[in-house]
């Protein structure tokens, strides 16, 4: 029988004007966007972090540091392929992404479909195993004034067999 691990993933990154919105490796209209070393993809660093967890294979800050002048302006979706990389070279296949997106404006709903496919076929998945959800904070806290994006997602590994 195969094994099973999940792995949990979080992140944020503070909303300024100037950068772009990049979500799941979409670039999303919006008159602001995410600050970070990286493209500051928040969704799609949750994702790696839940990949390199359900593996025990540490974080997404010990794989790509944000002192590291290679990941400056870097697509998200070269550390998620990494890190899908890392659990295969460990035994594991991914079984299913979940995750959501926490922020308050713009809505998201009309991106949902792009983001699913941008991250099925980074993460060589059929798009119903991907699933990405969009909430806002009820204007409340950091992510509900508008002063920052959170995201989350949990992964499925099995063991390959
Ligand atoms: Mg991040």
């Amino acid at each position: 029988m195969n094994e099973f691990r999940t792995g949990l993933g979080w992140d944020n990154h503070r909303i300024a004007a100037g950068p772009a919105l990049i979500l799941g490796g979409v670039t999303i209209p919006s008159e602001f966007g995410l600050e970070g070393h990286s493209d500051a993809d928040v969704l799609t660093h949750a994702i790696t972090d839940a990949i390199l967890g359900a593996a025990a294979l540490g974080d997404i800050g010990m794989h790509f540091p944000d002192s590291d002048p290679r990941w400056k302006g870097a697509d998200s979706l070269q550390f998620l392929k990494h890190a899908l990389d890392l659990a295969r070279q460990a035994g594991f296949e991914l079984v299913n992404v979940d995750s959501t997106v926490i922020l308050e404006r713009p809505r998201l709903k009309d991106y949902r479909g792009a983001i699913r496919e941008t991250l099925a076929a980074t993460l060589g998945l059929p798009v119903d195993r991907v699933s990405v959800k969009f909430k806002t904070a009820e204007r409340v806290g950091p992510v509900g004034e508008g002063k920052s994006a959170e995201a989350q997602a949990v992964v499925t590994l099995a063991t390959r067999r």
